[in-house]
C-alpha cells in the first residue's frame, strides 16, 4: 500500500498519466488532498470513480491518523494531540497559538519525526524512552493536516512549522525532506519555506546536505554547552560532532543559504548555567553573528532542574555583553507536558 500523502506533485502527474487519465487530474487530486483533507478515497468527490478505482487497484490508499487524546492548556494557546497511525504507532504533536504581534496571529505546529529518539540526550524525555521507529513522510504530513483540519473549522490555518517534537529530524533525513517538500510545494500544502524551522542535535553530514537542498528553511542547532567535555555529558551521542565542527557547519549553512543558524541551549540548573560557562560560550560564538536561544529546562523525569529566573537572565546578559545575540524562549504548554523535551507517550498509560 502506498499512501497518497507521500506522493510528490511531479510523481502524481506521472502516476495519473500512467493510469490512463489526463494530467490535470493530478492537480485536482492534490487540491483535494491538501485543501479538503479527505480521510478516505471515497471522500474524493471531485475525482472520477474510474480514477479512484484505478488508484486503489494500483495499491494506493489514504492512510489516516486517529486522534486518541487531546489536551488543551488552560489559556487555550497550546493543544497537544496523541495520534495513532494504522500500524498502531502512537506519537505526539503540538499546536502553539501565540504571537507578540496580535495583527499577525501564528499557528505553529510542532511535529515529531521519530517515535522515541536514538540520540539519548540525558535531559530529554523522548531521548530517555529509547528509539522505536522512523516516521514516514506521510505520518509527518498527517500531523500538520490534522491540525489544519481543526483550524479550518475555525476559519484559521497553519502558519508555521517547527521540527521540534519527538525525534531527531536529520536522523530520518529522506522521509523528513519528503515531508518538507510536500508541505511547502505550492501544488501541495503550500506553506512558505521560510516559516519552517528544523531543529537538530547537530548531525553534521545532515546539516551540509540540508544546505544543498535549495530550500529556504531555518535551521536550529541544539548546542547546550560551549565545550566537548560538557556537551558529551548532556548529548552522549555527540562524539563525532565537536562544538568547533558544529560552529563551522553553521557557518557553511549560512554561506550557502543566506539563513542564519540559531543555537538552542537548554539551561539546566548547576549543570551548564554558570557565569563561567556563559563567558566561555560567548567567547566561542563571538564574531559569528550567532543567535542563541536559551530554553530554561522543562521538568522531565531525569532529576534535572530549571535554573532560577535570575540565573537565566544573568546568563543571557553575559552573552549579550560578549556581543552574542541572545533571547530566552517563551515557553508554552508546560502544564500539559507539551513543551520541549516533554513529548512522550506517557498518556498511553492513562488511556489504556
Ligand atoms: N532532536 C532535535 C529536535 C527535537 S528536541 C533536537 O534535539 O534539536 C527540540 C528542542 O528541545 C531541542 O533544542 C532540545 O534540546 C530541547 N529539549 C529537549 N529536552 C528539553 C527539556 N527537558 N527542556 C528544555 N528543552 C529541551
Ligand atoms: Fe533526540 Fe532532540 Fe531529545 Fe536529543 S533533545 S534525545 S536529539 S529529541
Amino acid at each position: 500500500m502506498i499512501d497518497l500523502y507521500r506522493v510528490l506533485p511531479e510523481e502524481m502527474d506521472d502516476l495519473v498519466v500512467k493510469l490512463g487519465h489526463p494530467r490535470y487530474r493530478a492537480g485536482q487530486l492534490l487540491h483535494a488532498l491538501y485543501h479538503e483533507s479527505p480521510r478516505k478515497m471515497s471522500d474524493l468527490h471531485q475525482i472520477p470513480t474510474s480514477l479512484r478505482d484505478a488508484l486503489v487497484t494500483a495499491g494506493y490508499t489514504i492512510g489516516s491518523e486517529n486522534e486518541v487524546h487531546r489536551v488543551v492548556s488552560e489559556d487555550g494557546h497550546t493543544t497537544k494531540l496523541l495520534l495513532k497511525f494504522d500500524d498502531q504507532t502512537l506519537i505526539e504533536t503540538v499546536l502553539m497559538q501565540y504571537s507578540k504581534d496580535k495583527s499577525h496571529p501564528r499557528s505553529t505546529v510542532c511535529v515529531s519525526t521519530q517515535v522515541g529518539c536514538p540520540m539519548g540526550c540525558v535531559f530529554c524525555a523522548t531521548g530517555q524512552m529509547g528509539f522505536e521507529k522512523n516516521l514516514k513522510a506521510e505520518e509527518i504530513v498527517s500531523q500538520v493536516l490534522h491540525f489544519a483540519r481543526i483550524l479550518r473549522q475555525r476559519g484559521e490555518h497553519v502558519t508555521n512549522l517547527v521540527f521540534m517534537g519527538m525525534g531527531e529530524p536529520l536522523a530520518n533525513y529522506d522521509e523528513m525532506i519528503r515531508a518538507v517538500r510536500l508541505l511547502t510545494h505550492p501544488r501541495a500544502f503550500g506553506l512558505g519555506q521560510r516559516s519552517i524551522t528544523i531543529s537538530t542535535v547537530g548531525i553534521i553530514p545532515g546539516i551540509d546536505k540540508l544546505a544543498d537542498e535549495d530550500l529556504q528553511i531555518k535551521l536550529a542547532i541544539s548546542l547546550h554547552a560551549p565545550n566537548d567535555e560538557l556537551r558529551k555529558k548532556l548529548v552522549p551521542t555527540a562524539g563525532p560532532h565537536s562544538v568547533g565542527d558544529l560552529i563551522m557547519a553553521a557557518k557553511r549553512y549560512f554561506k550557502k543559504t543566506g539563513r542564519r543558524v540559531t543555537f538552542e541551549y537548554a539551561l539546566i540548573d548547576d549543570i551548564n548555567d554558570s557565569t563561567k560557562v556563559a563567558s566561555e560560550l560567548a567567547r566561542v560564538l563571538k564574531g559569528n553573528g550567532a543567535h542563541v536561544n536559551l530554553i530554561p529546562m522543562n521538568p522531565t523525569a531525569g532529576g534535572f532542574h530549571r535554573p532560577a529566573r535570575k540565573k537565566v537572565l544573568a546568563f543571557q546578559q553575559i552573552l549579550r555583553n560578549g556581543d552574542v545575540n541572545c533571547t530566552v524562549r517563551v515557553e508554552k504548554g508546560v502544564e500539559i507536558s507539551a513543551a520541549c523535551g516533554q513529548l512522550r507517550t506517557d498518556m498511553i498509560e492513562k488511556i489504556n
